[in-house]
Parts: C-alpha cells; structure tokens; sequence
C-alpha cells in the first residue's frame, strides 16, 4: 500500500475508534513516528496530510531539521532524551512527551530560560513498571508534575505513555486506562482552571484504537503509516 493509502487507513480507524467512544476524532491528532525515515518519506509523509512528526532520537530530529524536512507540520521529540542533549531539541520542537525526571526537567527549564522561550512537555510515565523502559514511575508522577507546573519555561500539557506489549490485542487497555486516570488525578491536582493540560499520548500502530477509546488525544505511529522499520542497533 502507498503511503498515501496508510494515512488513509489510520486516520479512518482514528475515527472509528472516536464514533465508538463517543469521542469527536477532531480531538486526536496523529503524531507520525517518522523514526529511520528519510527527510524525502517525511516530506511525502506531510503533503499527504500528516500535521505532526515525532522523532525519537536526536540526531535524526538535528538532521532533518537542518534539512527543513518537516516544513508544513509540527514536531514532537517522542524518544529518550539525555541531560546533555538538551539543547538540540529545547526550542526546535512543538512538544517534548518525554520529560521523566526532576533531573532532565530542570535542564529542559535552564534550556528553555537561556533560550526566553516557554518550552511545551508532556512528562511520560513508565505505565507498566518495567525495568528497560523509559518514563517516571506512576508513584513519582505527582511530585514531578507539581515541580512542572512551578516552573516559569516549561508548560506543562500532559502525559505521554508505552504500556508494555500485548500478548493479545486488548491486552494493553487495562494500562491506557490507568494512564488515563493519572491524567485526570494531575489535572485536578495542578489546579482546576488549568486547561494547558490537554495532551494525552498513547497508542502506536497496533493499539491505537484501544488508547482512543480510554482517551488519547495523540497516537503516535510509526508502522502502520511507513511499514517495517530495519530492526534497530543501539
Ligand atoms: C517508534 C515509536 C512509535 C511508533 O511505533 P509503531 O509501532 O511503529 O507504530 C511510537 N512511540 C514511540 C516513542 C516510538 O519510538
């Protein structure tokens, strides 16, 4: 299938899934994990109606920044992110989702101040508990949040999860649920007039319609829009 036929096709299960819910789908936006894609695909990706591109690992956001691939539609650094990278992502990106510790949240504040810029974060959780994945630990997420919110160059907008693989497709609902409750638990906790907080990301290529109907507002995939990706080389 062309590129043009899978945009088509995710954003058809995207409004599937929302009818289901009951939900609008003009709530949720289709992140395109662009991660291994050329600046080329990207462009191709853009002028077939993808809005949002989320890359994972800085080098390649650097990359194809430089080459103005994603001119047109609006970037989200979706990946692990490193203290010391900071400064290659803070102000050049729409959204960091992954913010996961008092440590790289304060570098992405001093960034963004050196910068005089408010930079937008989504703080990830690690949903699952598991050892060999990124995000704050759910009984961590109150007090980094709390610190997000008293900062004067970081907004804080929401959460961004990775449940961990399904077995069984419907397997992972039970975590975007939970992600979903933490959601609301930070919202009411911040502080009720503040509406900044509206990101929920979660959801890739094979459970995406899942986190929609336990209400994500962004998905992010990769896959289902560009096919296989070459297995990775950390
Ligand atoms: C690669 C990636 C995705 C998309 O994964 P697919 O299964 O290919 O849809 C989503 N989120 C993050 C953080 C990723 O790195």
């Amino acid at each position: 299938m062309s590129l043009e036929e899978n945009i088509a096709k995710v954003k058809a299960g995207i409004a599937r899934a929302a009818a289901e819910a009951g939900r609008d789908p003009e709530e949720i936006t289709l992140v395109a994990a662009t991660k291994v894609q050329t600046s080329e695909t990207i462009r191709a990706a853009i002028a077939a109606g993808v809005t949002v591109c989320g890359e994972n690992r800085v080098q390649e956001l650097t990359g194809h920044l430089d080459d103005y691939a994603y001119d047109g539609a609006r970037v989200h650094f979706i990946g692990h992110l490193q203290t010391n990278k900071v400064r290659f992502v803070v102000g050049r990106v729409d959204l960091i989702e992954s913010v996961d510790s008092l440590r790289l949240l304060g570098a992405v504040e001093r960034q963004a101040e050196k910068l005089n810029l408010v930079q937008d974060i989504l703080l990830e959780v690690n949903i699952g508990h598991e050892e060999s994945k990124g995000g704050c630990l759910p009984e961590d997420l109150p007090a980094l949040a709390r610190r997000a919110a008293e900062l004067p160059h970081v907004r804080l907008r929401g959460l961004m999860a990775i449940p961990p693989a399904a077995a069984e497709p419907g397997d992972n609902r039970r975590f975007f649920a939970a992600t979903r409750q933490l959601f609301v638990d930070i919202r009411s906790q911040i502080g009720d007039n503040d509406t900044d907080i509206d990101c929920l990301s979660m959801g890739m290529s094979g459970d995406y319609e899942d986190a929609i109907r336990e209400g994500a507002t962004l998905v992010r995939v990769g896959t289902a829009l560009f096919g296989p990706r070459p297995p990775m080389h950390p």
